[in-house]
């Protein structure tokens, strides 16, 4: 038995020996336990604080106490192109144009900013799909949205759920759905990875099927980008949004990121809400009237740039680069698949995981239901007693996600170690 243990830790440590990511864990900064490091797998809900975050910081208010206004042009990171230094870096994540991306306020924020302009019911043509059991602010958004304009939410809203006695929601479902309102629906909005699953949706069918449907679709990315491959462009996804606190480890409150195809950025027709930020940079400080929008995605933005939200981001941004996306992508689907091969033999009566075992259908995270969810709790806190970061989610879910930038196949090891004893 001992022998087992001896073994399958060697074998871990072999494969972070092998891993040529390895070197990037020692850039972030992982919380204190009583002796040494937690093992950190939430990373899902609030990414790691890189090493060169606390020096970034320094570079801005430096510039700032030097420089003041003068900051905005000479600045080491000029403050007038701050968000658009990020944009490089977003693309190669999410998979688009420069000019389709940009960084902006917050998630849910910028998900009604882009309902605005998307979700524009009327006529027949008024209804929302989207999966049962989205993120709650999710189903807030769009819940006062259609009160918004005057509907009744239970006539709007379709939700998609799983079928009786199942757990993740059957694409084929969603595809069916879609096809049996065509005459009623205005856009399909989707969760693109569940918070709660794991559970990673086809973007690309569920697009082409609502635009088949004469529909618009849109996703919320925030457990997405940065953990799965996404080709936003070529998909023909319209718009999307996302978060950068999570995978992107861009710090609690960071700036919030979206998506818009170029199809519609390059359409100033499209009616939404205007500020100076998003005005056409030639004619912004002309101070005249008439709103011109860039024909990018940052014609959505409004306001001067958050520079100080967006520094961490950058910091960390400046790490999936040099790792590469790719790259990343690759050790996460091993170190993934490696959490699960040791689950397996502890799953049974008490817990199962119900994140989908395709390694296409998945990212980072694999979602643990417990049966009692009294015992899920219970676990959680045993395992935080432990060293252990991971979260719980009601009902009866442990989610751990062993993030590629920063975690380890021993960490992974340890944490399922901890586990099996825990049980
Ligand atoms: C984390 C998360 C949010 C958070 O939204 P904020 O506006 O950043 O607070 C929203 N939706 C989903 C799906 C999330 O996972």
């Amino acid at each position: 038995m001992l022998q087992d243990i001896a073994q399958a830790l060697a074998y871990a440590q072999q494969k972070d020996r092998e891993d040529e990511l390895g070197s990037f864990r020692s850039r972030f900064y992982f919380p204190r336990a009583p002796e040494g490091e937690m093992i950190y797998f939430c990373g899902n809900s609030l990414g790691l604080q890189p090493v060169g975050a606390e020096d970034s910081i320094q570079q801005e208010l430096t510039d700032w106490r030097e420089l003041a206004i003068g900051g905005y042009w000479q600045a080491r990171n000029p403050w007038m192109s701050y968000p658009a230094s990020l944009r490089g870096a977003l693309a190669r994540i999410v998979g688009c144009g420069e000019e389709e991306v940009t960084v902006m306020n917050a998630l849910t924020v910028n998900l009604h900013l882009l309902l605005l302009s998307f979700y524009r019911p009327g006529g027949q043509r008024r209804k929302i799909l989207m999966e049962a059991g989205a993120f709650p602010s999710d189903m807030y958004a769009v819940e006062t949205q259609v009160r918004w304009h005057g509907y009744d939410p239970r006539e709007a809203i379709i939700e998609v759920a799983p079928r009786e006695g199942e757990k993740l929601i059957r694409e084929e479902d969603i595809l069916a759905a879609i096809d049996r309102s065509t005459d009623s629906l205005a856009l399909v909005l989707i969760g693109g990875l569940n918070y709660y699953t794991g559970q990673f949706f086809d973007i690309q069918r569920i697009t082409a099927a609502a635009h088949a449907a004469g529909a618009l679709a849109g996703y919320d990315l925030a457990h997405a980008v940065g953990n799965v491959p996404l080709r936003l462009h070529d998909w023909e996804v319209d718009f999307a949004v996302w978060c950068s606190y999570k995978y992107l480890n861009g710090g609690p409150g960071a700036a919030g990121g979206a998506f818009v195809h170029r199809r519609h950025t390059t359409d100033p027709t499209i009616p939404r809400l205007g500020g100076w930020w998003g005005n056409d940079e030639s004619s912004r400080f002309k101070m005249q009237k008439g709103f011109v929008p860039k024909a990018t995605a940052e014609g959505w933005s409004m306001s001067t740039a958050q520079v100080f939200n967006m520094v961490c981001l950058r910091a960390s941004l400046a790490l999936f680069e040099e790792a590469g996306i790719e790259r990343l992508q690759a050790k996460s689907r091993e170190l993934t698949a490696y959490l699960a091969s040791l689950l397996a033999p502890l799953e049974g009566p008490v817990f199962r995981v119900i994140t989908p075992v395709e390694p296409d259908r998945r990212g980072a995270q694999l979602s643990l239901l417990f049966n009692d969810p009294e015992r899920g709790r219970k676990v959680q806190r045993e395992l935080q007693e432990e060293g252990v970061v991971t979260d719980y989610r009601e009902p009866g879910v442990i989610r751990v996600a062993p993030a590629p930038l920063y975690n380890s196949f021993e960490d992974v090891y340890r944490f399922c170690h901890i586990l099996g004893q825990l049980l």
